[in-house]
């Protein structure tokens, strides 16, 4: 089986860096964030298969960013870690959208024990196509990094995929050349660049150019935005 990748966002570098360490051990790809924002950063420009998110982080708390990640993805299980244990924060976390709960201090071996039963349960309810995104006749496979429009396979660098799968990931909803730039080149906008016009203009070439329909719509003075020509 291909390996998974999590996103651990926890702030105590400590227990951080052992997770991340148990984790790598047990055959995971962990992605480390000591920040809330960063967490968010990371989650909208990568494929993940499990979250672990710590309550209380600085930029964004754990309750925030879990809510975040609930509004683009339902199906990613998330954990969340915390130092506090009072049924309110258990409600909290759930309302929020967490799947699971565990309260520091913990043994690595309980957490690694509801990541498994987490894990299972996504492989057994996803059909083979869970790691596909779609739109119109687009698809991206997140595993095997292809895509495919009208079934033509489209030869993408690693930047125009990252650019691609942020749009899918975002459907419908018009992205400013900040988000792209802050989401996709980890960057803060600078208007004196046109990098992201450049690199729109070039995954236009390839997944709109020679096809009937246009996936990416220029929305004058906002951004860009993927969609459907017929959901306007
Ligand atoms: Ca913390």
């Amino acid at each position: 089986m291909e390996e998974r990748k999590i996103l651990l966002v926890e702030d105590e570098n400590k227990i951080a860096l052992t997770l991340k360490k148990g984790l790598s051990e047990n055959g995971y790809y962990v992605e480390l964030a000591y920040d809330g924002l960063i967490g968010k950063k990371l989650f909208l420009s990568h494929h993940f298969d499990l979250i672990i998110l710590d309550v209380n982080l600085p930029g964004m708390n754990g309750y925030e960013l879990c809510k975040i990640v609930r509004s683009y993805n339902q199906q990613v299980p998330i954990v969340m870690l915390t130092a506090m244990s009072t049924t309110d924060d258990k409600i909290e976390g759930f309302d929020a959208g967490a799947d699971d709960y565990i309260i520091k201090p913990f043994e690595f071996k309980e957490l690694l024990v509801r990541i498994r039963a987490l894990l299972k349960r996504t492989t057994n309810q996803l059909v083979p196509s869970g790691n596909i995104l779609r739109v119109a006749d687009l698809e991206m496979n997140l595993d095997s990094k292809e895509v495919k429009r009208s079934d033509k396979k489209i030869p993408l660098t690693a930047k125009e995929f990252q650019l691609l799968e942020y749009f899918l990931r975002n459907k419908n909803r018009v992205l400013s050349r900040a988000d792209i730039a802050s989401s996709v080149w980890d960057i803060d906008f600078d208007t004196q660049t046109n990098v992201i016009d450049v690199y729109v203009n070039y995954l236009r070439n390839k997944i709109d150019k020679s096809f009937g329909s246009k996936l990416i719509h220029t929305q004058v003075g906002m951004g860009y935005v993927l969609k459907e020509e017929n959901e306007r």
